[in-house]
């Protein structure tokens, strides 16, 4: 299910700018007229505490299924809407949606602690994203600690001071922060002290071989005995092994996310795996 379609073949493709010029000119218009049109759509995957199995939170994932084009990437139409200025409706759009999801839940008495919702530095630069999020909160009934703010490590580094401050504010406000992909870019820990924090998000990349791998298994002891020292929740991404699974529980890590544990789900199916595990009121 969770295959895109390659929107040129790769012989075309002469390097990684020419690809995303092009990229840009396939997907501008389709991209614009889909947001429009609401023709994205929003899958959650379910982020899961490894020793019990529940569900501790959901990321939300923009999927984009276009009656011409087919199913596109993020990876590519997320880029496409940072170049073209569209990644502010975008991403207006899948925070509405997701935080209606989160209050329909409430209302239905499922059991879900947060919803992690992606955003791009450029979405925050808009002068009005902040209170339009807080007046979006209040619509929905929701408080600020219901709600994760994924910021990949890659889009800290070009953070204007206008971006990092309003993220310092949602979080004294009680937003969470986690910095996404960790482990990918250039940045090293230092990053992680340059906001409040709240998680980090270890790459997939870093725990691949993390059943055999002994430099895997050193690196991640030492950012959850990091992450212990600093109150910083850790969630690895990727965990597509029952193997790989057992090593993370065995170094202590204790949340995880990925195909082994849960692909990413409709609204349906993850209310019906919310419904399966609510525990009655004591
Ligand atoms: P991300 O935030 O790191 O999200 C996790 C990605 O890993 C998702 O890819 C998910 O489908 C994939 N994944 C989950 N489990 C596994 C696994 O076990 N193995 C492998 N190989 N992959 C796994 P997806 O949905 O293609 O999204 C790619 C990226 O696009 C996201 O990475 C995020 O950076 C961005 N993105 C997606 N939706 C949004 C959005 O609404 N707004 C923004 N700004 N970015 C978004
Ligand atoms: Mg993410
Ligand atoms: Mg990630
Ligand atoms: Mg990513």
């Amino acid at each position: 299910e969770e295959t895109h379609r390659q929107p040129f073949p790769s012989c075309c493709i002469a390097s990684p700018v020419e690809r995303s010029v092009q990229l840009q000119e396939l997907l501008a218009r389709p991209l614009a007229l889909a947001i429009e049109q609401e023709q994205l759509e929003l899958a959650y995957q379910p982020i899961i505490e490894l020793e019990s199995g529940r569900v501790i939170a959901a990321e939300v994932l923009c999927r984009w299924d276009d009656p011409v084009l087919g199913r596109q990437s993020p990876a590519d139409f997320i880029d496409v809407a940072e170049a073209t200025a569209q990644i502010s409706s975008l991403g207006r759009w899948v925070m509405e949606r997701a935080l209606e999801a989160l209050h329909r839940w409430d209302v239905a008495g499922l059991q879900l602690a947060k919803i992690c919702v992606n955003v791009s530095p450029l979405q925050v630069q808009d002068p009005t994203w902040s209170s339009d999020l807080l007046m979006a909160l209040e619509r929905h009934q929701l408080t600020p600690g219901r709600i994760v703010l994924e910021l990949t490590e890659g889009s800290i580094l070009e953070m204007s001071n206008h971006v990092a401050n309003q993220l310092r504010d949602l979080r004294r406000q009680g937003f969470e922060l986690a910095m996404d992909d960790f482990g990918t870019g250039y940045s090293g820990l230092q990053r992680l002290t340059e906001l409040p924090f709240s998680e980090v998000k270890i790459d997939r990349s870093l725990i691949s071989a993390i059943d055999y791998d002994q430099l895997q298994q050193a690196m991640l002891s030492a950012v959850i005995r990091l992450s212990d020292a600093t109150g910083i929740m850790v969630v690895v991404e990727g965990v597509e092994r029952s193997r790989q699974r057992q090593m993370l529980l065995t170094l202590g890590c204790r949340h995880g996310q990925g195909y082994q544990l849960s692909a990413p789900l409709s609204d349906l199916e993850l209310e019906a795996l919310l419904q399966s595990q609510i525990t009655p009121a004591a």
